[in-house]
């Protein structure tokens, strides 16, 4: 598969503080990727300078064939960025929202597909505030695709929200790979990790200390003589709290 994103020995210092030191990694068209690490890893900081939002140090990035020093605003319109919804108008409604961002794009969309598309179809008229969590983050998921990217960016997108949710947002995700968009994203929930990314890269203190599919580095693991502690029940507090409630959204 091809690659999407070419990363080469990327280095961001803020004053004299070396964030990102040096990493290269590549994504693939397609795929679901995941940066994961802990706070203060460098994670945001390398994607918003993919993004070109801010300023690289040094190092190579490619996205699409595109070189960001010398092509950023055709890399800008080739991406979606996920925004927080806390930073939208609050006295528009979804399709207003929507409405407005084709004009911030330049883009023709019509805002009742792309609701659907995100299950917030009945949302329409209804203002960002008015929405449950799940559905705030289902609508910043939306605006992301406006431009119809080929990689979308998401970070954290499923932070503080009840297991159905998340759920429902793996799904909204793997959706969106399957038709064809590339997703970037980071998490600090190695469960979804496990289950929605194609591959991970590790990343701490600005270097990557892992990167393969999550299967990989876990045989590899488990190679070294890692065993975890036996689990002795056949469920956790997770599988009560989906069975009692049930695995419908109720946010719909
Ligand atoms: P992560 O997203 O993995 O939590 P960040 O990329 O936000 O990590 O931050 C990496 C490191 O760079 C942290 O130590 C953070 O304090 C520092 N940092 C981030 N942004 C700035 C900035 N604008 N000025 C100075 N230091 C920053």
């Amino acid at each position: 598969m091809k690659n999407i994103i070419e990363v080469s020995n990327l280095v961001k210092n803020y004053g004299d503080f070396q964030a990102v030191k040096g990493i290269s990694f590549d994504v693939k068209e397609g795929e679901i990727f995941g940066l994961l690490g802990p706070n203060g890893a460098g994670k945001s900081t390398t994607l918003e300078i993919i993004e070109t939002l801010r300023e690289k140090t040094s190092g190579t990035i490619i996205v699409d064939g595109l070189n960001i020093d010398t092509n950023p605003n055709d890399i800008k319109k080739i991406i979606g960025v996920q925004l927080q919804t806390s930073g939208f108008y609050p006295g528009l409604n979804l399709v207003e929202l929507i409405n407005l961002f084709c004009g911030l794009y330049n883009q023709e969309a019509d805002p009742k597909t792309l609701l659907e598309k995100v299950n917030l179809y009945d949302k329409a008229k209804s203002k960002v505030k008015e929405l449950s969590g799940g559905q705030k983050q289902r609508f910043s998921i939306a605006t992301t695709l406006i431009n119809k990217p080929k990689i979308i960016f998401l970070d954290e997108p499923t932070t503080g929200l009840d297991p159905q949710a998340r759920r429902n947002l793996w799904d909204l995700i793997r959706d969106i790979r399957d038709q064809g968009t590339t997703v970037i994203l980071t998490t600090h929930y190695m469960d979804e990790a496990e289950v929605l990314c194609d591959r991970v890269a590790i990343i701490d203190e600005g270097k990557i200390i892992a990167i393969a599919t999550p299967d990989k580095l876990i045989d590899d693991l488990v190679a070294t003589g890692f065993e975890r502690p036996k689990e002795m029940k056949q469920a956790n507090l997770e599988d009560v709290f989906i069975n009692l409630t049930g695995h419908d959204i109720r946010e719909l």
